[in-house]
C-alpha cells in the first residue's frame, strides 16, 4: 500500500510504499506521455512519440512513481494519520537529441514552460493540493535540463513553514521578507547574478556551502503567472547560475526546489523562489536533528566565487567577451 503519513511533533511528512528495484525517481517510461513543441509561438502538446522536428520538451511518467493514482484510496485517522499517496509523477526532459540545434539556455526556458503549463494541467486534476517541482541533477544535466513534478494530497511542511513565517513577518514590519533580502544594499555582498527580472544570491544563514536562491525581483506569489519573457530570463538565470556552480565546484551535483504556494490556496501567498543546494556535505545529525547547519565557506565568499563564474556563463550564452 502507498500511504502518506503525517505527524503533529515537527510535522513529518512520510511516503511509506512497497520497495521497488530501482528506486530512483528519474527511472522514467520508454516512451513520453506527451511532448511539447513550439509551433509559431505557441506551446503545442502532442500525445505519444512523435516523429516531427522541433521537439521541445518531452513529458514522462515515472517508471517508479512517488505517488501513484492507483493508489489505494485508504485513510486512517487514528492514532496516526494517514491518507492514500495518490498523485502524478512526472519528469520533463529538455531533450538534446531532439534539439540539438538549441541553445542550452533556450532548453532551460522551454523546459519552465512547459513546467508551467503542466503545473496548471495537474491543479486542475481532482485530490491534487500541491505540486512539488524539483530536481536532483548531476553536472552534466544542465545540458539537458530535467525537471521532476510530484503531487501531494496536501501542502508540504516546509512549505507550510515558509508561508506562515512570511505572513507573520510581514504582519509585523510591512513587509515581505523575501522582498527585504533582495531590497537595499544589506545583501549586496551575497549577490551572485542580476538580470531584468530575478536575481540570484547567497542566503545569509546557508544550509551548505555555495547554496544559493534565485528569486523574482518583484514581490510574486504565482509561478503559474509568469510571462514566456519572464520564464526566458529565468532559463537564461538558471543556466548561467547553475554553469557557475559546476565550473566552480567542478564534479559537484546538486538539488534544486521550487518554493512555490499552492495554486488552489487562496489565502497568503509565498514570494516564490528556487533553491539550489549543491551535494556539498552528507546530512550530519546536527544538520537534520537540530536544522544547524555548518559551512567551511561563508555565504559572502562563495557568492564571489558564484558571481565570476555565473557572469562568464551569461556572456558566454549571449556571446559577449567579458
Ligand atoms: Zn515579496
Ligand atoms: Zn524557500
Amino acid at each position: 500500500m502507498r500511504m502518506l503519513r503525517t505527524n503533529h511533533i515537527g510535522n513529518k511528512f512520510s511516503i511509506v510504499r512497497p520497495k521497488i528495484n530501482s528506486s530512483d525517481g528519474m527511472d522514467r517510461q520508454e516512451s513520453p506521455a506527451l511532448s511539447m513543441v513550439f509551433h509559431n509561438g505557441v506551446l503545442q502538446i502532442i500525445d505519444g512519440e512523435h516523429k516531427s522536428d522541433g521537439w521541445a520538451i518531452e513529458i514522462f511518467e515515472s517508471r517508479t512513481p512517488i505517488v501513484s493514482t492507483d493508489a489505494d484510496l485508504y485513510y486512517q485517522r487514528k492514532p496516526w494519520f494517514g491518507e492514500p499517496a495518490y498523485g502524478y509523477h512526472n519528469i520533463l526532459v529538455a531533450t538534446v537529441e531532439k534539439t540539438p540545434d538549441m541553445q542550452e539556455y533556450e532548453r532551460w526556458a522551454n523546459l519552465l514552460v512547459a513546467v508551467q503549463d503542466r503545473m496548471r494541467w495537474l491543479y486542475d486534476q481532482p485530490k491534487i493540493g500541491y505540486v512539488m517541482v524539483f530536481a536532483d541533477m548531476k553536472p552534466s544535466d544542465i545540458r539537458e535540463p530535467h525537471l521532476q513534478l510530484v503531487t501531494l494530497p496536501s501542502i508540504p511542511p516546509i512549505i507550510e513553514t515558509e508561508v506562515r513565517t512570511s505572513y507573520a513577518a510581514k504582519k509585523k514590519m510591512g513587509l515581505c521578507p523575501i522582498c527585504q533580502i533582495i531590497d537595499g544594499d544589506s545583501g549586496a555582498e551575497r549577490r551572485i547574478l542580476v538580470s531584468n527580472n530575478f536575481i540570484a544570491i547567497a542566503p545569509w544563514p546557508a544550509s551548505r556551502s555555495y547554496e544559493f536562491w534565485i528569486i523574482p525581483r518583484k514581490h510574486s506569489i504565482s509561478f503559474t503567472k509568469m510571462t514566456q519573457a519572464d520564464l526566458h530570463d529565468l532559463g537564461m538565470m538558471m543556466r548561467s547560475t547553475l554553469g557557475g556552480l559546476v565550473k566552480t565546484l567542478q564534479d559537484t551535483g546538486f538539488s534544486l526546489v521550487f518554493h512555490l504556494s499552492s495554486e488552489k490556496k487562496k489565502a497568503f501567498r509565498l514570494h516564490w523562489h528556487i533553491e539550489v543546494y549543491p551535494h556539498t556535505a552528507g546530512n550530519t545529525g546536527m544538520d537534520r536533528g537540530f536544522g544547524v547547519s555548518l559551512c567551511d565557506v561563508s555565504p559572502e565568499d562563495a557568492a564571489k566565487d558564484l558571481s565570476v563564474a555565473s557572469r562568464l556563463e551569461w556572456a558566454n550564452a549571449v556571446g559577449v567577451n567579458l
